[in-house]
């Protein structure tokens, strides 16, 4: 299994992160992604990515963070040998609706840094996929990437499909109240998936409400494989398949 989205450069893995990798490869979790959101966690990102040989990076600006960021300090970063993708990025109209153009402007510019540099975007979207759609719609077969922990309809996923996109799923697909994610998965091909547990947050069940970590990204494939009534080894050999595509990593199956 891959964790294709883990923020294990947050302070909420300060005391305990060799453990926590530990037991993500006991788990079987042969590659993490490590993503960034701002200048700080994307150093820190690249940090545990030199540090663990199975550990991959992400740096971007996070549309949380567009008021006391910058772009410029990416490029740099996308030279280091264990960055795999360009993101978090895109917009989140839940958050706050106060700064949208100076969110679209940093999504943009992360956008065009994709194009040119070949990477893979890491998309998050909230309350906002029909505005990231419509900015990544005029770079159609120039870009690809996942729309990160989705969130909207299975109508949005089949345009993200389209566009050459990935569908992100996480942890809230194992919770009691997750119809619509549940549908979501029912109607889009296995091939189209990537499995990611967005550590610390949005921990599946049974461990709904503690700090998540990468060893749970099973509880997500094992409810895959439940809704699609396939098996477990199906969904971990094909979202694996898809992951080591998009990002380029692991050499072959
Ligand atoms: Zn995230």
């Amino acid at each position: 299994m891959i964790d294709t989205h883990a923020h294990l450069n947050v302070e909420e893995f300060n005391n305990d992160l060799d453990a926590t990798i530990a037991r993500a490869k006991e788990h079987q979790i042969n590659h993490i992604i490590v993503i960034g959101m701002d200048k700080k966690s994307n150093q820190r990102a690249l940090e545990i990515a030199e540090k663990y040989e199975f550990v991959y990076a992400s740096v971007g600006v996070h549309p949380g963070y567009v008021d006391h960021e910058d772009t410029e300090h990416i490029i740099n970063l996308l030279k280091h040998p264990k960055v795999v993708a360009i993101g978090e990025c895109g917009l989140d109209f839940y958050w706050t609706k106060e700064n949208i153009d100076q969110q679209k402007e940093f999504f943009l510019k992360q956008i065009e840094l994709a194009v040119e540099t070949k990477y893979p975007l890491i998309i998050h979207t909230r309350n906002s996929f029909a505005e990231a759609y419509e900015m990544i719609k005029p770079f159609k077969g120039k870009v690809n990437g996942v729309f990160h922990c989705f969130s909207s309809t299975i109508e949005d996923a089949k345009k993200a499909i389209d566009l050459g996109f990935y569908i992100g799923i996480d942890g809230p697909v194992t919770y009691k109240k997750a119809f619509d994610t549940v549908e979501l998965v029912k109607n889009i091909d296995l091939k189209h998936i990537l499995i990611e547990t967005d550590s610390p947050y949005l921990a599946p069940v049974p461990f709904r409400g503690k700090r998540n970590e990468p060893s749970y990204v099973r509880f997500v494939a094992e409810k895959i494989a439940e809704i699609k009534n396939i098996s477990l080894d199906e969904v971990i050999h094909q979202t694996s398949l898809n992951a080591k595509m998009l990002f380029n990593i692991g050499g072959n199956l």
